[in-house]
């Protein structure tokens, strides 16, 4: 039978072992991926502290979160990252606001590092042909969607999404929601949180967003608008 002193006596010697969670918590079972290029590949349009910052400090806290939740929960970790935010309504009850901003902010950033580092510039073959058919062609793209990043108010993000038709379209969402979780696919996508610019730019946002399009890759969307056609893009 525990006493009480045997009870605290217990507890003492659990802070004094380390956790399983802790040793897994670098386990996964999601993990932060590496940014393909230098912290600085983005200067002068987007800082290597802020991309320093916002790599391993903002996206590392969301993976960490979500492994958190998903060793409780391994049922759901069995999940693939798409899956998880599109079948939220699924999920126990007391882990779907964690999983919805923790999960959607890891594969909202994961996107994010893929298509920047490039040089800017514009996109050719079938993916600019898209833009020409669904957007407008570049200029009205980059006004539309420049137009789109300023109206979210507060945290938030602006996407472009893809369908299995290769039909593109300009999707907005708030915090770290993402079109993953209405079944769509992300082509590209924004992050307009102050954290994502603020050491830079400060209020302004419009700024940021006109600077961004010159860090993009446009090879690295491409290769994500040929995966979403083929049904093999994650997140
Ligand atoms: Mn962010």
């Amino acid at each position: 039978m525990l006493t009480r002193r045997t009870t605290l006596g217990l507890a003492v010697l659990a802070l004094a072992v380390p956790r399983p969670g802790a040793a897994q918590a670098a386990a996964g079972p999601l993990s932060l991926p590496p940014l393909g290029y230098a912290a600085d590949a983005n200067e002068p349009h987007i800082d290597a502290m802020t991309m320093t910052i916002h790599h391993g400090r903002h996206h590392a806290a969301y993976v960490a979160n979500a492994n958190a939740l998903l060793r409780e929960h391994p049922q759901v970790a069995a999940m693939n990252v798409p899956d998880m935010l599109a079948r939220l309504s699924e999920l126990p009850e007391t882990i779907r606001t964690g999983i919805r901003n923790n999960v959607g902010g890891h594969a909202n950033h994961t996107m994010f590092w893929q298509i920047m580092g490039g040089k800017g510039g514009e996109p050719s073959g079938e993916l600019a042909a898209a833009i020409a058919r669904d957007l407008g062609g570049m200029e009205k793209f980059r006004a539309d969607f420049n137009a789109a990043g300023l109206r979210v108010f507060g945290s938030g993000w602006v996407f472009v999404t893809v369908g299995r038709d290769g039909r593109l379209a300009l999707a907005a969402r708030p915090n770290q929601d993402t079109p993953l979780a209405d079944g769509a696919r992300v082509l590209m996508g924004n992050d307009v949180w102050e954290h994502a610019y603020y050491l830079k730019y400060q209020n302004r946002r419009g700024d940021y967003l006109a600077a961004w399009w010159n860090v993009l890759d446009w090879q690295a969307i491409a290769a994500r608008y040929a995966a979403a056609r083929a049904g093999t893009l994650g997140v």
